[in-house]
Formats: C-alpha cells, sequence, structure tokens
C-alpha cells in the first residue's frame, strides 16, 4: 500500500537514486533506506503527513541541509524524510523591534545577511553556516565561535512557529525581549532534534552590528600556555567575540597539507582570538590586552584590514572538511567542559589510552576530539574510548556534546552516562507531546 498517494502541496521523491543522500549526514552514522522523501510547500502537506503516520505507523525524520554531525536527520526503519528545503516564505526584518522572521528553510547566511543588509547582527554562527538551514539550526541549538560572548541559538529566539502532533500550526512566544506567560514550550523546541515535532520558523532577537574587530593570531611556543587564558581574559573582563584552537597536531596537519594560506601559520600551536567590542582597535584596548597576555603574546600578529581576517577565518572554518577529507575514518566529538577547567580536560585526555588531535571553540570550552584512528579500532574497543573521554567531560562539569547535540551517534551515550531522572522527564514530555512516536523515532531518547 502506497501511504503518500495523493499527498497534497509536496514533491515526493522514491527511487534509489534520489534517496541515496538522504541516507546520511555529515557524521558517521548511516540511515537506513526510507519509505520516501518528502518535501512540503504547505500546511496541508504536514497535517496529512501526520495523520498517516499516525494512522499507518510510520515515522516522520525532519531535515534541513543535512549538515548536522550527530546523525540526527538519517532515516531509521519505516520512517518518510520530512526535507524543509522547500518550505515557502519570506525574511522579514523588523528594525523597530529588533528581530527577523524566517521560515526554517532560509539558508543560515541568509538569514545573517539579511539582519546585516540592515545594520543588524544575529550572531549564531555555526562553521558550516554557509550551508546549513535555520530549521536545523533550531531544532539542534546550534553555536558556533561567537557563542562564547552572545551564546547559542536558542539566546536569540524570541517565537518558534511548529506543527505538531494535533497536525496544526502553532506559534510559541511573542515578538519581544519579555514575555513570561508560563513555562516556554519555544524553548523546549529549540535543541529538540526534531523529536517534538516540526520547526516551520522563527522569529529571532538582533543586535545593533559591530563594526570594529580586533581579529589576532596568538601562536604559542609550549600549547598548554594556551590553556588558561580563556579563563583569565574573562576573569579580567576581556571578553571575546571567538577564541579558537588548533592543537600542534591540528597546526601540524594544516601546515603540511592544508591550502596555501595555512602553510603559513605560525607557532607550536595557535589561538584565534576576535573581538568586538566598541574602542578593541583602539591603543588602551590592546595594550591592556598585551599586559594580561604577557610573555604568551610574544609572537602576536594583529590582521591589519578585512581581507586578512577572512583569511584567517577562512583556515579555520575549512578545518573540519579538511581533517575529514585527509581521515575519512576518523570520529569527530565536540564534547564540552567549563573554561576553567581546561587544563584537567587535557591533562585528562593525555591519560586516557588512545590518540587524538584537537581544535575548536576553547572561549567556551567546546573541543573537538578527533579519534583519527576510528575507522581501524574495533568497535567495542572504539565506544569504550568514546565512553571514556565522555566520562572525563562529565566529570569536569561538561558534556558529552556542546553544539552538535545526540542524534543517533551519541544516543547509547547519552541514555547510559545521564541522570536517570533527567531521561525519565524528557522521556514524559516525549509521551505527552508525541504519544504515537512518530517524530524522529529512535533519537534522542
Ligand atoms: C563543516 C561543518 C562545521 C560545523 N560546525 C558547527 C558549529 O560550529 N556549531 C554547530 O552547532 N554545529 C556545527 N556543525 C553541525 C551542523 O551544521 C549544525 O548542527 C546545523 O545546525 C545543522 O543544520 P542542518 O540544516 O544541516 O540540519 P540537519 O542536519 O538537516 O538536521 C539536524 C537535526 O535537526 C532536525 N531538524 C532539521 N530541520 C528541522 C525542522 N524543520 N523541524 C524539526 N527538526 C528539524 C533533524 O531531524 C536533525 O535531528 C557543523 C557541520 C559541518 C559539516
Amino acid at each position: 500500500m502506497d501511504v503518500l498517494a495523493g499527498l497534497p502541496e509536496a514533491t515526493i521523491l522514491r527511487d534509489f537514486e534520489s534517496l541515496e543522500p538522504f541516507l546520511r549526514d555529515e557524521s558517521h552514522v548511516r540511515g537506513v533506506p526510507p519509505l520516501a522523501v518528502v518535501k512540503p510547500h504547505g500546511p496541508k502537506a504536514l497535517r496529512e503527513l501526520v495523520r498517516r503516520a499516525k494512522a499507518e505507523g510510520f515515522g516522520l525524520v525532519p531535515r534541513g541541509a543535512g549538515t548536522g554531525k550527530a546523525g540526527g536527520c538519517v532515516p531509521t526503519e519505516r520512517t518518510v524524510i520530512v526535507d524543509f528545503s522547500e518550505w515557502p516564505g519570506d525574511l522579514r526584518v523588523s528594525p523597530q523591534d529588533l528581530c527577523l522572521s524566517a521560515p526554517a528553510s532560509a539558508p543560515l547566511r541568509e538569514v545573517k545577511a539579511a539582519a546585516e543588509a540592515e545594520g543588524l547582527f544575529y550572531p549564531p554562527d555555526p562553521n558550516s553556516w554557509e550551508s546549513c538551514a535555520l530549521g536545523g539550526t533550531l531544532a539542534t541549538n546550534a553555536g558556533g565561535p561567537n557563542a562564547c560572548k552572545y551564546g547559542m541559538t536558542r539566546h536569540w529566539v524570541l517565537s518558534v512557529d511548529a506543527l505538531l502532533e494535533d497536525g496544526e500550526l502553532h506559534t510559541f512566544g511573542i515578538h519581544s525581549v519579555k514575555a513570561n506567560a508560563g513555562p516556554s514550550l519555544g524553548q523546549l523546541l529549540i535543541g529538540s532534534e526534531g523529536i517534538f515535532g516540526f520547526i516551520v520558523g522563527a522569529t529571532l532577537r538582533l543586535t545593533p552590528l559591530p563594526r570594529e574587530f580586533a581579529t589576532l593570531l596568538l601562536p604559542v611556543k609550549r600549547w598548554e600556555d594556551l590553556l588558561d587564558l580563556p579563563g583569565r581574559l574573562c576573569g579580567a573582563g576581556f571578553l571575546p567575540s571567538a577564541f579558537e584552537f588548533f592543537d600542534p597536531a591540528v597546526l601540524a596537519e594544516l601546515r603540511a597539507h592544508g591550502p596555501e594560506a595555512a602553510r603559513r601559520l605560525p607557532g607550536e600551536a595557535l589561538a584565534i582570538l576576535e573581538f568586538d567590542d566598541r574602542g578593541c582597535t583602539s591603543e588602551a584596548f590592546l595594550e591592556g590586552l598585551l599586559d594580561l597576555l604577557g610573555p604568551v603574546a610574544d609572537g602576536l600578529e594583529i590582521a591589519s584590514d578585512a581581507r586578512q581576517r577572512q583569511g584567517i577565518w577562512a583556515v579555520r572554518r575549512m578545518t573540519s572538511a579538511f581533517l575529514k577529507e585527509r581521515h575519512p575514518g576518523k570520529v569527530s566529538e565536540d564534547i564540552v567542559v567549563p573554561r576553567s577547567r581546561l587544563r584537567e580536560f587535557f591533562e585528562g585526555l593525555d591519560r586516557l589510552d588512545f590518540p587524538s588531535i584537537s581544535y575548536g571553540h576553547l572561549g567556551d570550552g567546546n573541543l573537538h576530539v578527533n579519534l583519527l584512528a576510528a575507522g581501524e579500532t574495533e568497535p567495542a574497543r572504539l565506544e569504550r574510548q568514546l565512553m571514556d573521554l565522555f566520562r572525563l567531560s562529565i566529570s569536569l562539569g561538561g558534556a558529552l556534546s556542546g553544539e552538535h547535540g545526540i542524534g543517533l551517534a551519541k544516543r547509547d551515550a547519552f541514555l547510559a552516562l545521564s541522570d536517570p531522572g533527567q531521561i525519565a522527564a524528557l522521556r514524559a514530555i516525549k509521551q505527552a507531546l508525541d504519544s504515537c512516536g512518530i517524530f524522529n523515532p529512535g533519537k534522542v531518547i
């Protein structure tokens, strides 16, 4: 029986070749062939999908641009992928309300550009910002380098438009920074990875666009010298808008095999530090910063213009894809620890029984620990290594994911390592919002 026959307002893909790209995202996880891929063009399609999924017992897997790194949008048994790329809607900026409304299908780069065109700023900047969709960033609560100053996606969402199990569209929240009429269901949907329903759009909070940037390359001779810096800077009132790093192994790979711009990168290890406060390029600000950094700042380079700044960021943004191309079997994790525990984390990592290399968001303690030999490691051994890594992060007051989420990739670890009370509460909420279990089955919990 064709469970999608006559589905209104939708493009439907069913042939093997069209379905193939939807079996994966940017994680190491692979899905099973879905029943079909549906690209809805309006609420009628979603309403009907929800009705048929409940009646016929199949699951609905929401998908944005498929750049996720946790296997959240890959199909599980007997599911239909609901791809939001053709969902309609316009981007609308309201400078008076300092907000922007957009459909889930909007590319994040267009959301950021629409804000900028009005002199406004939407800070969330996952390094995939040129390729991911707004809906995916809402569902994963994405956060990139700017998170160390501006927080993650959830801090910038005023209201969420969603279609839930009742098949109806609802708006949770209002277009104002102040709203306190009961617990926020909108915030519950942010970071829910598609397990509670479909997010079809949102209204986002904006702030005036920063106009002044101090972008610094900070090479160090002993890489451990970087580890106390995020805490020291924040403790002294310097809050970078980004603080990224490459450990010695990642830097060596970039220098040896990366693009031209990466081959000249200095140091044993390297940090990219950026400030965007008004006055951050003034002598007084930079002198204060240098005083605080002390001898660590010996090789400091400051980007002198926008082109140099873009060059530095281009290298940072290509690092994930570059490492994946060089080590296709690697597993990349995204654990997080409080910035004051970074040194303890790396001491603990040294004691663990496996080689790894790291880069990422040092400023907020969110570290991409890469196990390059994962592809050649016996699966049970790899699982033990990952569990040791997660336990180490959690023991230092951190978490097993700082930004990518749980999806399929970290589900078992999440269930094993979380407070049982938290899992029970999440399951109770899931049962209340999705009693038939149709939304993204098998993910997260
Ligand atoms: C090179 C690279 C760099 C990256 N850097 C970062 C980074 O710095 N920070 C970061 O946070 N992430 C990063 N990511 C991961 C990823 O890009 C983000 O998680 C992004 O938000 C996913 O968006 P997407 O549109 O591709 O979502 P998908 O991958 O399509 O989906 C992700 C999850 O959201 C759900 N979902 C998607 N759309 C909807 C919807 N409309 N309604 C309900 N649920 C939905 C899916 O079911 C899935 O669980 C990176 C990925 C790559 C490849």
